[in-house]
């Protein structure tokens, strides 16, 4: 039964973690920042790039391990971040890549540095980078091959996630007409990754709507219905 972010379970949550075990790719990519940041994955380092987890997925991590430990903002730059977290959100940060224990990983490091994509439709059809941080993650944007199992667990994983909490679905459908309006101005186009390859899809509904008839680009990512079954 459909219901909100907030109100998801711990078994939901488990269910994600369980899906999520692939790494982005097949190389250690903290190879690539790691080295320029104290020998720290910079995704890993809590005051450059801090975890925003579920509050049901706090929960849940907290009895499973200590791994976390809830955050409380320090100053007015970041209360004023926290303010802009939804109810069922929050900050917190881990012990850090020396003591990271796998399994215990939160689904934002999970599924970092990817977001999901709606397209024009508003249909899940891939996941793209997260842009906003490209200044800080050297992944973003570098052309590195990234593993097709990552990107069919992601995207199952967001599928199940939008079944079961629509709110997130309406979050990722703004963010996904924001990064269109973004990219317009420059008039590029959004690299989209999805297991069966990378697909680069235009900005105005027209040309997606065209070249999706004319099979020149992928309509939704079939797992969607598989998943929301
Ligand atoms: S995802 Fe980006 S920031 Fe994180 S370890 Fe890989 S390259 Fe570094
Ligand atoms: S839990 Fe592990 S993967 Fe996630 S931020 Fe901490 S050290 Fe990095």
């Amino acid at each position: 039964m459909p219901q909100s972010a907030a109100a998801l379970s711990a078994a939901q949550i488990a269910e994600l973690h369980a899906l999520l075990t692939a790494p982005v790719t097949s190389f250690d990519c903290g190879t690539l920042c790691a080295p320029g940041n104290g020998g720290v994955p910079v995704c890993c380092q809590n005051h450059t790039i801090m975890p925003v987890l579920y509050a049901a997925e706090f929960a849940l991590l907290e009895r499973r391990s200590r791994m976390w430990t809830r955050y409380v903002p320090q100053n007015e730059g970041e209360r004023e971040l926290a303010a802009e977290l939804r109810p069922c959100e929050l900050f917190a940060t881990c012990k850090g890549a020396a003591h990271c224990e796998r399994e215990h990983r939160a689904l934002s490091c999970r599924t970092f540095p990817f977001e999901p994509y709606l397209a024009h439709d508003d249909t899940l059809c891939g996941l793209v980078f997260a842009w906003d941080l490209a200044a800080l993650c050297p992944l973003i944007g570098s052309g590195h091959r990234i593993e097709p199992r990552f990107l069919e667990q992601t995207l199952t994983a967001f599928t199940k996630l939008f079944a079961w909490a629509p709110d997130e679905l309406e979050l990722w459908r703004g963010n996904s007409r924001t990064l269109r309006r973004s990219f317009a101005r420059s008039a590029a186009r959004i690299s989209v990754y999805r297991p069966d390859g990378v697909f680069a899809f235009p900005t105005a509904r027209r040309t997606w709507r065209d070249e999706v008839r004319d099979g020149r680009l992928p309509g939704p990512w079939p797992g969607a219905d598989a998943a929301r079954r």
